[in-house]
């Protein structure tokens, strides 16, 4: 009965989870986050840099395509892929549409995978860019990557990803 209890825990934290993704995933692709350019729009407090990489100014694109930082982390992440897709900021392209070009490069069964590992990646960089700005945490590029890399495995235990092989 524990073990079953847990599992049922374990599926609602991910359901959960992935229900916050796609809610931010929606709000990036409009570019509504609560980045610095909208943070402005609102008179809000912020700091109008970005909070990953503090070169250029922050906003959803910047954040989820253009920043260095994010760059490096899909990068890292490619690499433990055995599938080729350019890297956000390679292209010039919106969110959405680099996240349907990328999605091209799997084959069809897998597609639905790349979708929800596409959405826990730009979730978990907003998480690492809110932990910067509200609680003065820094994670490097290759420390998030390795986390992203965990959390895939509690997915793919949970019988969502099976495209890493
Ligand atoms: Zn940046």
């Amino acid at each position: 009965m524990a073990l079953i209890r847990t599992l049922k825990r374990t599926i609602q934290f991910l359901i959960k989870e992935l229900l916050k993704e796609c809610f931010f995933i929606w709000l990036a692709v409009k570019g509504r986050c609560l980045t610095g350019d909208n943070l402005a729009k609102r008179g809000w407090p912020h700091d109008p840099l970005c909070a990953l990489c503090s070169i250029d100014m922050e906003d959803c694109h910047h954040l989820l395509v253009k920043c260095p930082y994010t760059n490096r982390v899909w990068y890292l992440l490619r690499d433990r892929i055995n599938v080729h897709f350019d890297i956000p900021g390679r292209l010039d392209l919106s969110l959405a549409d680099w996240w349907q070009l990328a999605r091209t490069r799997f084959q069809t069964r897998y597609s639905k995978a790349f979708d929800t590992f596409f959405m826990l990646v730009c979730w978990l960089v907003w998480k690492e860019r809110n932990a910067r700005v509200f609680d003065q945490k820094f994670n490097t590029a290759d420390l998030l990557s390795a986390d992203i890399k965990e959390e895939v495995a509690v997915w793919r235990a949970a019988g969502i990803f099976q495209f890493c092989e």
